[in-house]
């Protein structure tokens, strides 16, 4: 092992975002860019767009499945968002964070809120804000993903999601992707270098100090 290395709690970096902002695409990137980060696939009752996998966007389940779930308390977090049930299954989180792994979450305002209740410290809140009304439907409209009238609803909601940026470690505005994603990543990397995450500090500092003592006796 270098000397340099330390070992380290794993965080939990959340994104939010009114839809359409980008913060799937910036997960995306994030993940392409640093495979070791564990996503965090949300169970929803939303219906499959066309261009999603089961399992690797989100688990498709019925209402009853969801219900259920919830009710075994094997969601760690879980909310209504634009009509649908959105949930975080609990296991594979506590399991990620454990083996000391950063875990992504793609979750809303009412998601965030409810971890940060518990997971305060482990939490590190990205809120995503579009450069202006006009891009934000313009990128529901290029995603073309969903039907106008839900892109009408997520536009409708925007307003009451955005009001919630104070909640949040970071706000970033999405403007231009690639400098969105490079803020992104020094955001993580700043925090992953905080000295409450590097748990393995002090055997690296009591091992410097015998040196510096031998060197200078
Ligand atoms: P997008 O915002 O266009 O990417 O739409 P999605 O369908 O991916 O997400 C719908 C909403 O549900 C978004 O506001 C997400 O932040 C939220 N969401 C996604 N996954 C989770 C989750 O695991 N828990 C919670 N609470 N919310 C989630
Ligand atoms: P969200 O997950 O927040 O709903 P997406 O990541 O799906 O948003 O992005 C919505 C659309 O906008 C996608 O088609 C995506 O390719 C596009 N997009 C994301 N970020 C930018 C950006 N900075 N500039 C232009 N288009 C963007
Ligand atoms: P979409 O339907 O566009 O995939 O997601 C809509 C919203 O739901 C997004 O803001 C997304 O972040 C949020 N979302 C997705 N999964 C979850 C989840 O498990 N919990 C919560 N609270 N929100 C979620």
């Amino acid at each position: 092992m270098k000397h340099s290395h330390v070992a380290r709690r794993g965080l939990m970096l959340i994104l939010s975002s009114p839809s359409g902002a980008g913060k799937s695409t910036l997960a995306r990137l994030l993940l392409e860019q640093n495979p070791d980060i564990y996503l965090s696939v949300s169970v929803t009752t939303r219906g499959r767009r066309p261009s999603e996998v089961e399992g690797v966007h989100y688990h498709f389940h019925s209402r009853d499945r969801f219900e259920r779930m919830r009710d075994a308390g094997d969601l760690l977090e879980h909310a209504e968002v634009h009509g649908n049930f959105y949930g975080t299954p609990r296991e594979p989180v506590e399991n990620a964070l454990a083996s000391g792994r950063d875990v992504l979450f793609d979750i809303d305002y009412q998601g965030a809120e409810q971890l940060y209740a518990k997971m305060r410290e482990d939490i590190v809140g990205v809120f995503i804000l579009p450069p202006s009304a006009a891009e934000l439907k313009t990128r529901l409209e290029r995603r073309a993903e969903d039907a106008s009238g839900v892109i009408e609803k997520r536009l409708k909601n925007a307003r009451t999601e955005i009001a919630h940026w104070q909640d949040y470690n970071y706000v970033l505005v999405n403007e231009d992707l690639n400098s969105t994603f490079a803020n992104l990543r020094n955001i993580l990397l700043a925090e992953r270098l905080r000295r409450e995450r590097q748990v393995g500090l002090a055997p690296v500092i009591a091992r410097l100090d015998e040196e510096l003592a031998t060197l200078t006796d």
